[in-house]
């Protein structure tokens, strides 16, 4: 950064202008506006200065530029047109610690004027350096076709109210929300519009926002974003992503997902990265009751659905036990996004009268009851990490499921790159491991998965080898 930009308050104080013409006379007026008092040197003045010196009171000395006329100034502005000159005023300024800029000359500047947007007392100014006044006007352009006209009414009225607001809300938190709020609102849009400080609707529509600010309670949304497939989000999850202000989420969360959240919303990653320890229960129990303490919308968006292998139950009662408010929102778990993309059905008459949703992982395979999900008749759904899938298959053969039993491996399920393959039970953790698929998969066994086809190039296609074969 080579400049500061700062706004400086110039009411009351003394400002040099140095040089009597068009423009100086122009720096003169905007010095005025801003409640400076002039000191006008230069041997003598255009018409326009002179109108403006006497209008205002102006100190006005017809001499050459002389380093005393810095006495008691805070700021000069060098407007002569002669470069000489214009040095002769930087070099006294910085012997006198006197700010000088000289217009258009940065080399003998020791400040820079910015191209200026004034919806006062909302400001902004651009600069470049002195790199080009031409491109810091046409930034300015820019900005000046964004802002709406009574942007300052509204700051000015947001600046009024403070105190009031302030008093109303005492915590941070809830002012910052309560401003982010007002901005929004209606009211914000009506002031824009025209409505002024002393409309008796105004102040009412004002108490009533206040009011509501006031009650303002923390809550955490516990919401499933699907499989994968942002488009499989429910439209009220969809809704609590615009709504939240800050998101906690988890590795399996589709990142097309995170990237629909609001833009502003703090952004917290609580699952494993490469490298890193995964963020453990605990701490995600007290960061959700931290932020939602703070009066926060507290968005934890997790993979598929929030209550099925998502430890959603954990943190519901964590929840509870603090006393705070919890909306529960149900997303597409990844058995139904996978059954849907390989078009399998999980139910099927006379080959399929139950679905059972299992997990595999860890050390909860050893405590299943094998015996029975081997049986005929139904559809097991296995979560799982790719690695436990000749274990399963293993376990399954042992306690009697039949080496022809079909079975389906979904990858990728609805995400870019899904696939699937579709074997006999005997066959399917080969055919998996020459694939080289990988997390995140589910495995489906039962013989619904003879069902199963795959969209590739030439269209929808039978996956299972053996069936089309
Ligand atoms: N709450 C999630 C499940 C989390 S457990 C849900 O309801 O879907 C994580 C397991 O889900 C992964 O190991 C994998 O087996 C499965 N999974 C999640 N997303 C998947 C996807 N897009 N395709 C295939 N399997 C997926």
């Amino acid at each position: 950064m080579d400049y500061l930009p700062v706004f400086l308050d110039l009411r009351d104080r003394r400002v040099l202008i140095v040089g009597g013409g068009a423009v100086g006379a122009r720096k003169a007026a905007l010095l005025l506006e801003a409640g400076a008092r002039l000191r006008v040197v230069a041997p003598e003045c255009g018409a326009e200065m002179a109108e403006l010196c006497q209008r205002s009171g102006a100190e006005r000395l017809a001499a050459e530029f002389s380093p005393q006329h810095l006495q008691g100034v805070c700021f000069a502005i060098a407007a002569t047109g002669c470069a000489d000159v214009n040095r002769q005023v930087c070099t006294a300024g910085l012997a006198a610690n006197v700010w000088v800029n000289a217009v258009d000359d940065p080399s003998a500047s020791t400040c820079l004027m910015p191209a200026i947007i004034d919806r006062s007392p909302v400001m902004v100014a651009v600069g470049t350096g002195g790199a080009s006044p031409t491109l810091a006007r046409r930034v300015r352009a820019r900005i000046e076709a964004l802002l709406p006209q009574r942007l300052g009414e509204l700051a000015r009225l947001a600046g009024q109210w403070r105190p009031q607001v302030s008093a109303a809300l005492p915590r941070l938190e809830q002012r910052q929300r309560f401003w982010e709020d007002f901005f929004d609102s209606a009211l914000a849009q009506q002031i824009l519009h025209g409505a002024a400080s002393g409309d008796a609707d105004v102040e009412a529509a004002f108490g009533e926002l206040l009011t509501r600010g006031a009650d303002v309670q923390g809550v955490v949304w516990l919401v499933g974003a699907g499989p994968g497939d942002p488009d499989l989000l429910t439209l009220r999850a969809q809704a609590l992503l615009q709504q939240c202000d800050v998101v906690l989420y988890d590795r399996l969360v589709p990142e097309a997902v995170v990237a629909r959240v609001r833009r502003d919303a703090e952004r917290i990653f609580v699952g494993k990265e490469p490298g890193h320890h995964r963020t453990t229960q605990a701490r995600i129990h007290e960061l959700l009751i931290q932020h939602a303490r703070r009066g926060r919308r507290v968005l934890r968006l997790k993979g598929g659905d929030p209550m099925v292998f998502a430890r959603g139950g954990e943190e519901l009662q964590a929840l509870a036990a603090a006393g705070i408010a919890v909306q529960v929102v149900p997303g597409v778990t990844a058995a139904l996004g996978a059954a849907s993309a390989a078009r399998i059905p999980l139910t099927h008459r006379g080959v399929s009268q139950a679905v059972c949703f299992v997990t595999a992982m860890g050390e909860a395979a050893a405590a299943l009851d094998w015996r029975s999900l081997a049986s005929p008749l139904q559809t097991v759904v296995f979560y799982m990490g790719v690695s436990q899938l000749p274990h399963i298959v293993t376990r399954l053969l042992q306690h009697g499921a039949p080496a022809d039993r079909r079975a389906a491996v979904i990858e990728r399920a609805t995400l870019p790159g899904q696939r699937v393959i579709a074997a006999r039970l005997d066959r399917i953790a080969a055919r998996v491991a020459a694939a080289g698929m990988a997390a995140p998969a589910l495995l489906i066994v039962g013989n619904v998965a003879q069902f199963a086809q795959t969209m590739d190039a030439a269209g929808i296609q039978a996956a299972d080898e053996e069936q089309s074969g």
